[in-house]
């Protein structure tokens, strides 16, 4: 039998509740603050991610999917959706419809990651994007809409971890003091260390590797360095989160592994899924959409993994899946004939409705009923065929009415909703 990819999932109904749950809770909070969302294909051109994500970061140079066509052009399946979002952006001009634009977008992702729990090679991600606004107020926004998302998901084993990357114009002055700090532990690093250590210094302040770590405890810190404009920016963010109640910890080591970003940047950690701490995480560009080709546009995002998050809701919860309200036990050919349309008529109505088909007994009729989580089964035999009546047992309350077919859907209607 063919198996399915490694690291690749099967979402299935049971779960799949639950996924439509989070996704209308997201969705229903991105309309409330005006996200729009956009659909972006799957795969772009591998220079997309290169220049956008950076050539020395761990996906570009590690984890994408990436294949010549048949023609030749060399293709990449997305492993994130912001430059996807910046590129159709710029392509289609949307900076030219209105300053300040919010987009949303919920879909797969692809990385090859080592796959263990919580990391998947294809895992899904609810996106938000917010482009034309330098303002802190808008970081400030999206950690508390990743807090009040979580909010309303109950989950609760989550922190808000903010930093900031300071700017062009300060950050330089930085890179070289810690490049200056890291040169003289390099022995202590380890071999990825030592590689980024030149190249992207800033990567090995999150390094996993505990001699890193504790190399990296006493590295100058970056908020020494802020320019006037990022130090009241990033106070301007804590401000604003403190005066909304969302909790936040500033993590002087948080930097994440994409290099687009400037100032603020934030993750939504969680002890709940071991390893896997991120459950979401962000931070604003303000300089992708210029280096991409665009006009020069701040802009500031934030991506949620769906899969994670998925998790810890389930972990929390119990089950989501919709039971029917109404399973139909028909028995043989003549009662099926009578009451099928009054399936369909129901369906219709938005009640949901289970027959069954076949020529099964009543006793396993009423075990697959039960199974389903059914509230009502509606029982009709040739005995109900005679006397026009059908019977609707509460599975509950295991009480049983009889129910004219005269008017039946109609009263079956008042009854079920
Ligand atoms: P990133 O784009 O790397 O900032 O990731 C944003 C979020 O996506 C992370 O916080 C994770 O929750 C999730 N994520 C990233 N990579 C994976 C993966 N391989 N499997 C599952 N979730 C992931």
């Amino acid at each position: 039998m063919i198996q399915l990819i490694r690291g690749f999932k099967d979402i299935l109904p049971g779960e799949v509740e639950l996924w439509q749950h989070i996704e209308k809770t997201a969705r229903d909070l991105f309309e409330a603050f005006g996200f729009k969302e956009i659909r972006i294909p799957i795969m772009e051109r591998t220079e997309l991610f290169a220049r956008s994500i950076g050539e020395d970061t761990d996906i570009v140079e590690k984890e994408m999917y990436t294949f010549p066509d048949r023609k030749g052009d060399l293709l990449t399946l997305r492993p994130e959706a912001t430059a996807s979002v910046v590129r159709a952006y710029i392509q289609h001009k949307l900076y030219s419809q209105d300053p300040v634009q919010k987009f949303c977008v919920v879909g797969p992702m692809f990385r090859r990651e080592r796959p263990q729990k919580g990391r998947y090679r294809q895992f899904y991600q609810i996106d938000a994007e917010v482009f034309g606004s330098a303002s802190p107020y808008v970081d400030a926004l999206l950690v508390q809409l990743l807090d009040t998302l979580m909010k309303r998901l109950g989950v609760t084993d989550v922190t808000a971890h903010i930093n900031s990357l300071g700017c062009p114009a300060c950050r330089p002055a930085y890179r070289e003091a810690l490049g200056t700090y890291l040169s003289e532990r390099r022995e202590a690093l380890c071999a990825d260390c030592e590689r980024r250590r030149e190249r992207n210094p800033l990567r090995v302040l999150d390094c996993k590797v505990p001699a890193c770590r504790e190399a990296v405890a006493e590295a100058p810190a970056l908020s020494d360095y802020f320019c006037e404009d990022c130090r009241t920016h990033f106070q301007t963010v804590q401000t604003c989160l403190t005066d909304q109640n969302v909790a936040f910890t500033i993590d002087p080591k948080l930097v994440r592994g994409l290099d687009y970003y400037t100032r603020t940047i934030f993750e939504i950690q969680t002890s709940a899924l071991g390893a896997q701490s991120a459950v979401a995480g962000g931070g604003r560009y303000d300089g992708l959409v210029k280096m991409l080709g665009g006009p020069d546009t701040p802009a500031t995002g934030f991506a949620i993994g769906f899969d994670r998050l998925a998790e810890i809701v389930a972990a929390n919860r119990g089950d989501y899946t919709l039971a029917p309200q109404l399973f139909i036990a028909a028995l043989g050919q003549a009662c099926r004939a009578r009451t099928y349309g009054w399936s369909c008529e129901l369906g219709r109505a938005g009640i949901r409705v289970e027959m069954d088909f076949s020529d099964r007994s009543l006793k396993s009729m009423m075990k697959r009923a039960n199974r389903m989580n059914a509230a009502h089964v509606l029982i009709v035999g040739p005995q109900e065929l005679d006397n026009q009546t059908a019977v609707l047992r509460n599975m509950q309350t295991k009480v049983q009415d009889e129910i004219p077919f005269d008017g039946l859907v109609d009263s079956l209607k008042d009854k079920l909703r």
